[in-house]
């Protein structure tokens, strides 16, 4: 029987209600009640959902003014996982509360099972598909297209509104279908199905060794798979979760992003079968719900998901695989402003897991960090691709001759190729050529960017959208000039210049991918098709596995060193590199065996230089001696506070104060510094780099709270963000 004191913390948002709080348990849940189980608890006149934290025999608090939970939920999570929630608090600034909504169960406390509405092809719907003359509305051919493509759909991942869907089933075109029981999403394997698992190289039986005894052992390591692309990673990691699994525990493989990284997830639900539980953000929460209580229950004891999947409530975990651990996708953006990575390290260490980061551009913090196992030739012996720097300075078109000249050339074979261009849109800004007015947006100070297909300008910070002008509205003119090209405009010229029915060409960007399943479907469909080009943002240099790539283009290649970031070389380096990644894999019948164009106005920066040579060691050399000599992560950490309020001197007042209070021995602080406005608020920030990271979290949030707290400051928020992208 447990002590009959439960410390609870409520599940609140509210940052200045913070517990534990204690309450008297009854003898009944005495018996049920440990830490991590979920109560409903009394609270002033309400009632909250609350965890429990700690179980003790005596609370300060008399026993007659203590009150008892109401009722004991049925699902909690290990005291293991209420530890490392109350890690994540600490560690970034946050509250208990917030921190444990991360491990609950989604929708904690409030969740019942929830039907969900699935949409699949019915027979009537697929022949009239196949029949050019069959009268279907512009929503129904959509519809059955996609559930041609993709199998069953949940209706809200259709895309199409709930009247089309209701006239559809009526007409008997498609099946409409609430399903209760816990559901397998399903995810349609990419590519050709392996038979089985192929007989490991060398190095990468080398690899396995190392971890594979690690595993054996069964206590805390870390490792780096330092392999080049095409490398046969994932391979390694799918060894490295089957002697996790050989040994009874449990394995997390994290990927950036499941939608982008599909092939991925289906080697690992090929190879594991249902044991696998895969999180993502495009299940129903009743789906999300019901993989989360598969791994709780132990029916699944291999998790794959993006970041969040960190938190996955595996019992004996053995194992965390951070796929391209280099990828910015790891970093949480809202309250608590996580890193995936170190929540992994951490949740190894208290779990005495071993912890296995994967990249071809790992991140300097990495190689300085961890132990390295090598990979350093492709699986297929295939050379990496040449890369040819292509100087812009001058250039009068968007596309250098010698580009121009290789796209023709792929299309003349038949082949494939990726363009890379990390910018959606059509174009970047537009000015009115009689009075120089700019279209910025009205709540960021940001130029707008045209979107021509929508006819609309849009902020890409805010959201903000407002119609495309057809003259300026300060002079009248209709002479309204558009600048800088953007995915948009560079898919639509490609299509005029090389497209037909022969050699499709395909966009993947944010813009696209919103629209269309988060982009997998045109992977996929890039994948299937004989030749034909994919044109994209930095999402087609993600890890994707394309036999016949034999062209590799990046346009505007220094836009990532312009940005005002000490990421920004490993940025770059890291974005020609993975493209040069996707080229001249398994060289086919007919073509060369790939080669890759950089197109840039600053061709003699060292990033874009090493990536060209594929020197990722060169590189790393010389960004570590950069760092050190500026004093920048892996050399410091850094935490940064951001004051917002309407005006920019309040924000700055405010700033001023937190740096300050922050005059600490062995951190540097730089600002005040003002930020520009976002969101129709006014920004200052103050960036602290510490020698002593566990101290200047504790210094950082003693000054918010203590700037937040004083009455002159109540006209500002505050946000504090350690280790910031
Ligand atoms: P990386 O993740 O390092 O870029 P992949 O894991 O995608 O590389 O491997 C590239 C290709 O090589 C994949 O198609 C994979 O199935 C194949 N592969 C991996 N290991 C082997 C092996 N030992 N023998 C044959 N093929 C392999
Ligand atoms: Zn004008
Ligand atoms: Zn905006």
């Amino acid at each position: 029987m447990v002590p009959a004191i439960a410390q609870v913390e409520p599940l609140t948002t509210a940052r200045a209600l913070r517990g534990p709080f204690d309450y008297q348990l009854p003898e009944d849940l005495r018996e049920r009640v440990a830490v991590g189980s979920m109560l409903v608890i009394p609270f002033g006149r309400r009632e909250l959902v609350g965890v429990v934290v700690g179980l003790v025999e005596e609370s300060p608090v008399p026993p007659e003014r203590l009150a008892a939970p109401l009722r004991a939920l049925e699902a909690g999570v290990s005291a293991e996982l209420v530890d490392l929630a109350g890690w994540v608090a600490r560690e970034y600034c946050s509250t208990p509360a917030r921190a444990l909504s991360l491990v609950l169960p989604p929708g904690a406390g409030r969740t019942r099972p929830r039907l969900a509405l699935v949409a699949t092809l019915a027979p009537a719907g697929a022949s009239a598909l196949a029949e050019p003359r069959s009268r279907l509305s512009d929503g129904q051919r959509r519809l059955l297209g996609r559930l041609h493509a993709e199998g069953p759909l949940l209706a809200t991942a259709t895309g199409v509104d709930h009247g089309t869907l209701r006239r559809a089933a009526a007409r008997g075109l498609i099946g409409l279908d609430r399903h209760a029981q816990r559901r397998r999403p399903s995810h349609e394997p990419l590519g050709a199905l392996r038979g089985s698992p192929p007989t490991l190289s060398l190095d990468q039986r080398r690899a396995l060794e190392v971890v594979g005894e690690a595993l054996q052992r069964g206590a805390h390591r870390r490792f780096l798979l330092h392999g080049v692309t095409g490398s046969g990673k994932t391979e390694v990691y799918l060894r490295a979760v089957e002697r996790a699994r050989a040994s009874g525990r449990g394995a997390i493989l994290l990927v950036p992003e499941i939608a982008l990284t599909p092939q991925v997830v289906s080697r690992v639900t090929e190879r594991f079968g249902d044991t696998v539980a895969v999180l993502h953000s495009r299940l129903s929460s009743g789906e999300r719900h019901d993989e989360w209580m598969r791994l709780r229950a132990g029916e699944a004891s291999v998790c794959v998901g993006p970041r969040s999947a960190v938190f996955a409530p595996l019992e004996r975990l053995g194992l965390i695989v951070i796929d391209e651990e280099h990828d910015a996708s790891y970093k949480h953006e809202g309250d608590p402003r996580y890193d995936a990575r170190r929540v992994a390290e951490r949740r190894c260490q208290l779990a005495g897991a071993v912890l296995l980061a994967g990249s071809a551009t790992p991140r300097p913090e990495s190689i300085v960090g961890l132990p390295r196992l090598a990979l350093p030739t492709r699986i297929d012996g295939q050379v990496l691709p040449p890369v040819r720097i292509l100087d812009m300075r001058g250039a009068a078109r968007a596309l250098h001759p010698e580009t121009a000249q290789a796209l023709s050339t792929v299309r003349a074979q038949g082949g494939k190729a990726i363009v890379l261009l990390n910018r959606r849109g059509w174009s970047n800004f537009l000015t009115c050529r009689s009075c120089g007015r700019a279209w910025g947006c009205p709540s960021c100070d940001v130029t707008l960017v045209l979107h021509r297909a929508r006819g609309t300008l849009a902020c890409h910070h805010c959201g903000h959208r407002q119609p495309a002008p057809g003259r300026c509205p300060d002079c009248d003119s209709v002479s309204v000039a558009r600048h800088g090209m953007g995915t948009e405009r560079l898919e639509r010229e490609l299509a005029g210049a090389l497209g037909d029915d022969g050699f499709p060409i395909f966009r993947l960007d944010a813009d696209v991918a919103a629209r269309t399943g988060r982009g997998a479907g045109v992977l996929r469909a890039f994948e299937r098709a004989e030749a034909g080009l994919l044109v994209g943002t930095q999402m087609v240099a993600k890890g994707h596995d394309f036999p016949d790539v034999t062209l590799g283009v990046v346009l505007d290649a220094d836009a990532t060193l312009r940005f005002p970031d000490f990421r920004a070389e490993e940025r770059t380096f890291a974005l020609i590199a993975q493209l040069a990644g996707r080229a001249g894999r398994r060289r086919s019948a007919r073509g060369s065996a790939g080669r890759v164009l950089v197109q840039t106005l600053v061709p003699e920066a060292s990033s874009i230089r090493h990536a060209a040579r594929h020197d990722s060691e060169g590189f790393l050399v010389e960004e570590l001696e950069r760092r050190r000599a500026l004093r920048y992560p892996p050399f410091s950490d850094l935490i940064r506070v951001v004051c917002l309020a309407d005006d920019a001197q309040t924000a700055q007042i405010a700033a001023g104060e937190i740096a300050e209070r922050l005059r600490i021995p062995g951190a540097d602080v730089l600002g005040p510094a003002p930020l520009f406005r976002l969101r129709g608020r006014e920004r200052s920030q103050v960036v602290v780099k510490a020698s002593d990271r566990a101290a200047a979290v504790v210094a950082v949030g003693a000054a918010v709270e203590a700037v937040a707290g004083d009455r002159r400051h109540r006209l500002v928020s505050f946000s504090a963000d350690v280790d910031p992208v």
